[in-house]
């Protein structure tokens, strides 16, 4: 199931496409083997790189795609590219999704933690307005599954609706609560998305650790969730 570590520099799992970014890079996923049950998403936010790190070691350490898990690596490239929370038009795409409460006002985003969300960013000019949300809506339609996880840092908690077994499995291996809101209104997040659309959302906000910690704290335990049938 696992690859030697001398092979776990490069992927020798195949992503698929499934769009295309504002500045033109492919948006990728990794497909289950069967019906996608669970679906993890990371790099929404390009400023959120630790959980783009910790799942890219995960798919490069399998020598076989998961049977029900499938994987977006990397939801924001051009973020992650530039630096940036919003893509390369500026735009929040975790305040992009087309649902009753998104909003077309300015949002705000933090410099760091303790600070006041201070920065601008736009939740677009409509619903789905960028090819990044828009490509995921369409995937996550496609694959329909059951659950989506969804990969965030630095405020070190779960959040979801329900404490399902795998939220219970995550509070385990990563020593973080479980919280039923994040505090905070997230009009047209992802998980507005869900809860609309009957599709059961956990968002995984990574502790404020560096990527290689993370990796070398989490990578081991959070695999073993990942491979278990959800
Ligand atoms: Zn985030």
């Amino acid at each position: 199931m696992f690859r030697a570590i001398a092979e776990q520099g490069t992927f020798s799992l195949k992503f698929k496409r499934y769009g295309t970014s504002v500045l033109g890079a492919p948006l990728y996923y990794l497909p289950s083997v069967l019906k996608t049950e669970l679906l993890v998403i990371a790099g929404i936010h390009g400023e959120e790189a630790e959980g783009v790190f910790l799942l890219s070691r995960i798919i490069r350490s399998l020598n076989q795609p998961l049977e029900k898990t499938a994987f977006v690596l990397a939801a924001n490239p051009d973020g992650l590219f530039l630096g940036t929370r919003a893509n390369a038009n500026g735009v929040d795409l975790n305040r992009n999704w087309p649902t009753k409460n998104w909003k077309k006002d300015k949002c705000f985003s933090r410099p760091y933690l303790e600070s006041k969300p201070e920065i601008e960013l736009s939740a677009g000019k409509s619903g789905a307005s960028e090819p990044e949300t828009k490509a995921l809506l369409d995937l996550i339609q496609k694959l329909s599954p059951k659950q989506i996880l969804a990969i965030h840092s630095p405020l070190a908690c779960i959040d979801s609706l329900k404490r399902t077994p795998v939220v219970l499995a995550l509070e385990k291996v990563f020593s973080l609560p479980w919280v039923e809101d994040i505090g905070y209104p997230t009009p047209g997040s992802l998980g507005s998305w869900c809860k609309e659309n009957k599709v059961e959302c956990i968002t995984l906000e990574l502790p404020r650790q560096s990527g290689e910690e993370i990796v070398r704290d989490y990578q081991k335990g959070f695999t073993e969730i990942l491979m278990n049938d959800i």
